[in-house]
């Protein structure tokens, strides 16, 4: 789960990281009286949305009255901010930031990830703040450091010190930057969180270092542990195929292709989309229906499936263990009957009761393609939307 960055901002601030003071706002208005309110000659307005790249497509700009405040509020809210990350359909704003003003010595880059190779949490920190971390590391990689933090002892002091001289502060500097990223490593366990990037970290003209920017990200799994944070989830921002699944507790992922999946087991689900990139064609989604599923959750996950306009395909593949491919094919006949399936349905399935499951399938009238085996269903979904590879 993601959150805003004003929201990451209060969470971080709970756990002594310093932040500039600031006010969300939903309205023009309120805009401007956050801007009285925070009683100083600049602020900063910036638009928040759940993707970055707000500053070069003209999300966050610098003003010096509450006027100016109102104006640029009313310019941003309610319409699609189209950032390098949000897609050219951008996204809308229904909220905006308004902070004091800091002014900018240097920007540098902190960030806290769960670094699988070091199989610990990894402090990424660079001298090139407020660029895209990935390029640094695609352009500059000796600009990067990355010090994987051992989970007994915790963030060393040496550690943080010698990060904080790769980065070339100085004096007090050293010791405010060894405490904010004590600060971060405290909340970023105590959180839950996957991710917190600091974007820029900036050292100001007299010189304190602080988080400009925050970005945090929670391991969905954690959430039950954390009410308060579950409640900074903002549905506007997530995808509504992703929120009406997690409804049915679907596995479901949304994905660029046309080709829409429907399989049980998360290690079949993937093999299906390999598959379906093989025979030449992309999958519309992961969709890991569970093992268990009764016809109610199949009949979702069919509808989830059909309402992407994109999709011009289905293929459902399943191995009936525990699940049974009868209540599969009820689900599907089911589904099939709300919704009007006017687009090709290839079926795969395998194991209990699999011949009990076609019969439904043959009995409902409905339009199906059997495939053999997986990769022969493959092969069919694909070439059922003209797409097949050459062979
Ligand atoms: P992002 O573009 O979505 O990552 O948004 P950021 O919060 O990182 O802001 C983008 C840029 O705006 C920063 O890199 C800064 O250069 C600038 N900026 C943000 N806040 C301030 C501020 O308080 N003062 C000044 N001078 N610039 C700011
Ligand atoms: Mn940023």
């Amino acid at each position: 789960m993601n959150i805003h960055e004003f929201q990451a901002k209060q969470v971080l601030g709970r756990f002594g990281v310093p932040v500039p003071k600031g006010q969300a706002a939903t309205t023009p208005d309120a805009a401007a009286a956050a801007f009285t309110a925070l009683g100083q000659p600049k602020a900063v307005v910036k638009a928040q949305i759940h993707a970055g790249g707000r500053g070069k497509a003209g999300g966050v700009k610098l003003v010096s009255s509450a006027q100016e405040a109102r104006d640029f509020a009313a310019r941003l809210l309610g319409k699609p901010l189209v950032t390098h990350q949000t897609g050219p359909q951008g996204r809308i704003v229904n909220r905006i930031y308004v902070e004091e003003a800091s002014q900018i010595a240097r920007e540098l880059y902190l960030g806290l990830v769960v670094d699988r190779k070091a199989a610990s949490v990894s402090l990424i920190a660079s001298s090139e703040g407020g660029m895209e971390i990935e390029e640094v590391a695609a352009n500059t990689p000796e600009k990067v450091l990355t010090e994987p933090i051992d989970p007994l002892i915790g963030l060393a002091g040496f550690q943080a010190r010698k990060i904080a001289f790769a980065l070339e502060l100085k004096d007090k500097q050293i010791g405010q930057f060894a405490n904010l990223a004590a600060a971060l490593y405290k909340a970023f366990l105590e959180t839950d969180a996957s991710l917190i990037e600091i974007n820029p970290l900036v050292v100001t003209a007299d010189g304190r270092v602080i988080c400009l920017d925050a970005k945090m990200s929670f391991d969905d799994n954690g959430l039950f542990r954390h009410p308060e944070i579950r409640e900074l989830r903002d549905p506007t921002e997530e995808d509504p195929a992703e929120i009406e699944a997690s409804k049915y507790d679907l596995n479901y992922v949304h994905l660029d292709g046309n080709i829409g999946c429907m399989v049980n087991g998360a290690g079949l689900a993937m093999a299906t989309m390999d598959i379906v990139k093989l025979s030449g064609a992309e999958p519309a989604n992961f969709l890991d229906v569970g093992g268990g599923a009764n016809a109610e959750k199949v009949a979702a996950a069919f509808r989830i499936l059909l309402a992407d306009d994109r999709v011009k395909a289905v293929l459902i593949n399943i191995f009936g263990g525990i699940m049974r491919c009868d209540v599969l094919a009820e689900g599907v006949v089911e589904a099939a009957r709300q919704v009007k399936l006017n687009i090709p349905l290839v079926v795969r399935m395998e194991g209990t009761n699999v011949d009990r499951g076609k019969q439904i399938l043959k009995d409902s009238g409905i339009k199906v393609i059997t495939g053999n085996d997986m990769a022969d269903a493959a092969r069919r979904v694909v070439d059922a939307i003209g797409q097949g590879a050459s062979r």
